[in-house]
Parts: C-alpha cells; sequence; structure tokens
C-alpha cells in the first residue's frame, strides 16, 4: 500500500531548539502531522509520558529491538544511551498522515537516505555554541557532565549541516517558528 503521508525530519544539536519548532509545527492542523515517538533507554524527565515524549525502554528491551529489526535508524546518542526509530509506529502513521521526526543530526541523515524524496530534512542551527550552552544549562534538565558532552557533540554535528535539504538558524524562536511552518507547507504542497 501506498504511503499517504509525507516525512518531515527535524535534526539538530541538542539545545538549538528543535523540540520546540516540532511541538509547534504539531499545532498547525493544516500540516495534518503526526509526531513519530522513538524509543529510548535514557530516564525520564520530569513532565515527560512513556508513549507520548518516548517509548522508555530498558537496555534489555532495547537490544530485543534492535535485534528483532524493528528498528529503522537507532543510534547511541550519548554513551550508554540508545534512541530509534521503531518501524511499526512510522508505517502506521504514515497510511494516514504526514509524520515528523525530532531526531539527531546522523539518525535524520540516515532517514532522508531512506525516504529520499518522501522527506524533507531540515537542519536547525543554533546561533553559536556559546548560546547553546547557554540554552542546556537553563533548560536545568541535565547533569553539568551531560551538558558538557552535548556541546562536543553539537561542535561535530554543525560540520553535517550541508547535508541536509535546508538550515534554518533559530536566532529569534518567533522567526524561526513562521520559517519552519512555511518551509514544511510548500514542501507538503509542491514536494
Ligand atoms: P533528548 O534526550 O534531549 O530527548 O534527545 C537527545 C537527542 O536524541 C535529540 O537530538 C533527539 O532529537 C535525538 N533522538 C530522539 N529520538 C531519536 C531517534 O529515534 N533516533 C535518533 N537517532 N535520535 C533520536
Amino acid at each position: 500500500m501506498k504511503n499517504f503521508g509525507k516525512c518531515i525530519i527535524f535534526s539538530a544539536p541538542s539545545g538549538s531548539g528543535k523540540t520546540t519548532l516540532v511541538k509547534d509545527l504539531l499545532h498547525k492542523a493544516d500540516l495534518n502531522l503526526s509526531f513519530s515517538v522513538s524509543a529510548t533507554t535514557r530516564n525520564k524527565r520530569t513532565g515527560e509520558v512513556d508513549g507520548k515524549d518516548y517509548f522508555f525502554k530498558s537496555k534489555k528491551e532495547f537490544n530485543k529491538l534492535i535485534k528483532n529489526d524493528l528498528l529503522l535508524e537507532y543510534e547511541e546518542v550519548y554513551k550508554d544511551i540508545f534512541y530509534g526509530t521503531l518501524k511499526e509506529e512510522v508505517s502506521k502513521l504514515l497510511k494516514i498522515q504526514n509524520v515528523i521526526f525530532d531526531i539527531d543530526v546522523v539518525g535524520g541523515i540516515k532517514l532522508k537516505n531512506f525516504f529520499k524524496d518522501d522527506a524533507l530534512s531540515v537542519f536547525v542551527k543554533p546561533p553559536s555554541i556559546d548560546i547553546l550552552r547557554q540554552r542546556l544549562v537553563s533548560r536545568d534538565s541535565d547533569s553539568l557532565k551531560s551538558i558538557q558532552s552535548r556541546v562536543l557533540k553539537a561542535e561535530l554535528e554543525i560540520l553535517r549541516e550541508p547535508e541536509f535539504d535546508l538550515t534554518l538558524t533559530n536566532d529569534n524562536l518567533e522567526v524561526a517558528k513562521k520559517e519552519s511552518y512555511d518551509v514544511v507547507k510548500k514542501f507538503l504542497i509542491n514536494g
């Protein structure tokens, strides 16, 4: 059966604001988007809901997903912390809707290679590494060690920007929201 929907991939270094942009797009009814809920082995943060933000898995459960070939892609995004896109979740959604992915940079490139012209891949760029660090600190949801590893990773991820269909710099959130809406709408209409 042919998919009804298209894929929108938002990738960025952690702290670039991509999750805020993705959540904003999910509120735009005319885009008919639904969120691909990933599986992860990281701990649940305050306020997060299992099955809505992520499917929270033990290491053993996650390894079983890998072994049974149930993931479209997966990454050890941080040391010993795994994230993966669930095949079944995505194929179920694509039959009726467009699907948006909030995913790390390597995973985003993999998904774009998989879906090709049926996907728009967007790289959300922070204005600078210093601003990214400040955002991670003020978010107050990660330890200092975790923030340091996210910043180091961001420096490498920024080098992969050319592999995306387009870049959106998140300097001013309201402007970035509007730009996100415009590029997604255009892609969904014109392909
Ligand atoms: P966080 O722990 O802050 O929710 O997410 C950490 C990073 O993992 C973010 O860049 C997020 O987009 C990414 N991520 C979330 N789900 C997936 C997934 O299924 N696959 C990959 N490769 N990365 C993911």
